[in-house]
């Protein structure tokens, strides 16, 4: 395990060292410099997920000194002149470029987090491609304009940034989540607050460290550690202006409530079960099948993207054929530790995610799912206390159609299951694949395989996902857009980066002046003027 030693790294500036505790603690990033917390704090353990060795421990901190940091640098980073805020983002993609910094924040999210080195080294470029998109924000930020709207009246509409934003981020992706968030509220003029994920704080706290090291002004980025409290403390802090969230529907309803409750701009990116759509008499079998088993056991299926949900359209016994091809695609999967070379299916989060997913596919069974492909059980070798599942296939409906309008209740159908298990399912028509996937609660993403230009256009036409592939199995847009969620996994309507990333962080200002005033230009009287 070499790059495991490399972790223990006494030299991560996070990390405290006490000679009374076996593990460091990880420290918060406040006023552009890492400080410990108070030691009576209590801990949340973190635990590397390949082999639940207790790597350290997160202590659960108040985020008040960071709010006050960040509430300090406002005025001065507010108005920093746009381009100069761009040119630290532009530095800062710059740096996120070099292979080696990349590297070292993918060391950590495997470490902590379990994805594999390569899978690991993607969630740092998705973010940074979010950073790259941040530094043309003020092109985004142009306001409009009218002259003589009446007699030497003009009017200007500038776009203003809040002030403290906040950001709360999952495990999942330790790296791209953050910065979905701060670069660009930075770009836009506002200073920020993250909490990250307590089960992979790392690599957020690596991330400030490299933007703080090319010179940004202390203060204007801080990140503090910490569960529920230390996020109701942010959520109803009043100089907080905007919360952004990702991460469970349980978490995630209740911030953007509460945050919303204290007069707070909450976007709110939630949970998923994407489903693809099959279309069995003109899909390309062999693509087809790669593209579902990587989109569903990527991972280890945690991602918010992931395929969970595979419906084949057409005949159920034509249906078995295709199931045992995912199976057999399935099966060449290597499940492992993420740093080692030729694993496809790291271990899940926790125990706790592990036993959750093992009985779900159990209780699924118990309900007359047929478990075509059964990862329970899997042992790593040299890794056998790990949270590994392998790939699961659970076949909803061998012998017959599900009818249209029948309600499914199988947990393997409707938890999120946030593992290696994919869900398949046979219908006889595209439109009782349109009517299920519209049925179910959330909305994140969907995907439908065809040749059909027919059966793609009234699929996306009809469907309701905030993001549709067509071919495409994950079709998460990159930045140039935004992250569309839908129905249940969303709450908030104002989307994560992109046109709407920056609305979410700017208010309009209009300003309307008259430099007609005492020349026959003015407004005076007590009626409203109609010409
Ligand atoms: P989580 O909701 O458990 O945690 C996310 C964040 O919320 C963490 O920082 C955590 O400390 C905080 N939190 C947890 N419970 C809280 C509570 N009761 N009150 C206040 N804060 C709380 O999510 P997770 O397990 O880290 O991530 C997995 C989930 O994230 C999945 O549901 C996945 O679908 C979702 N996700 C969604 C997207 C998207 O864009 N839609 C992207 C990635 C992940």
């Amino acid at each position: 395990k070499p790059l495991l030693q490399r972790s223990t790294a006494h030299s991560a500036p996070w990390l405290h060292h006490s000679p009374t505790n076996s593990v460091p603690t990880i420290k918060n990033f406040i006023q552009g410099r890492f400080v410990p917390s108070p030691a009576s704090l209590d801990q949340i353990h973190l635990y590397d997920p390949s082999t639940n060795h207790h790597l350290a421990n997160v202590p659960r901190s108040s985020p008040t000194d960071a709010i006050h940091a960040a509430s300090a640098a406002f005025p001065s980073w507010s108005s920093t002149p746009p381009q100069i805020r761009q040119r630290f983002l532009l530095e800062y993609a710059h740096v996120l470029h070099g292979k080696e910094t990349r590297e070292e924040i993918a060391h950590w999210i495997t470490l902590e987090m379990g994805k594999t080195s390569l899978d690991a080294m993607g969630d740092v470029w998705r973010g940074l491609e979010v950073v790259e998109a941040s530094c043309r924000a003020g092109v985004e930020m142009l306001g409009d304009s009218m002259l003589n709207l009446s007699n030497g009246l003009d009017t200007i509409s500038y776009r203003v940034p809040l002030g403290v934003c906040a950001g709360i981020a999952p495990f999942n992706f330790p790296a791209m989540i953050p910065l979905w968030m701060f670069p660009l509220a930075l770009a836009t003029g506002n200073t920020y607050v993250l909490k990250p994920t307590e089960k992979a704080p790392s690599a957020a706290l690596l991330l400030a460290k490299i933007l703080h090291d090319i010179g940004l002004p202390p203060g204007v980025l801080n990140v503090v550690n910490g569960g529920k409290e230390c996020v109701d403390e942010i959520l109803t802090h009043p100089d907080v202006k905007a919360v952004s969230f990702v991460g469970s529907n349980a978490a995630g309803e209740y911030i953007h409530e509460v945050g919303s409750k204290h007069g707070k701009r909450v976007q709110a990116n939630l949970g998923a079960k994407n489903h693809a759509t099959v279309m069995m008499n003109d899909a390309d079998r062999n693509s087809t099948v790669k593209a579902l088993v990587g989109a569903a056991f990527g991972a280890a299926g945690q991602r918010c993207m992931a395929l969970s949900v595979v419906i084949l359209v057409g005949d159920v016994a034509e249906a078995r054929v295709w199931v045992e091809e995912m199976a057999c695609e399935a099966r060449k999967l290597k499940v492992g530790n993420g740093f080692v070379d030729g694993v496809d299916v790291g271990p899940l989060i926790s125990k706790d995610a592990k036993s959750r997913a093992e009985a779900i596919i159990q209780q699924s069974i118990d309900q007359g799912a047929t478990c075509v492909l059964d990862g329970r059980g899997v042992v790593v070798e040299g890794y056998e206390l790990g949270n590994f599942i392998g790939p699961t296939i659970i076949n909803l409906n061998e012998h017959s159609h599900v009818q249209s309008n029948e309600i499914i209740t199988n947990p393997a159908y409707t938890e999120e299951i946030f593992g290696p298990v994919l869900t398949v399912l046979t219908v006889p028509t595209l439109d009782d694949a349109i009517q299920l996937t519209n049925r179910n609660p959330y909305g994140n993403g969907c995907a439908i395989f065809t040749s059909s230009g027919a059966a793609a256009r009234k699929y996306q036409f009809e469907i309701e996902a905030g993001q549709i592939g067509i071919n495409v199995p994950i079709p998460v847009p990159l930045p140039f857009f935004s992250f569309t969620g839908n129905k249940g996994s969303i709450r908030g309507d104002v989307n994560f980066y992109g046109k709407s990333g920056v609305n979410f962080f700017t208010q309009l200002k209009t300003v309307t002046s008259n430099w007609q005033y005492g020349k026959g230009g003015d407004l005076g009287g007590t009626v409203m003027p109609v010409l």
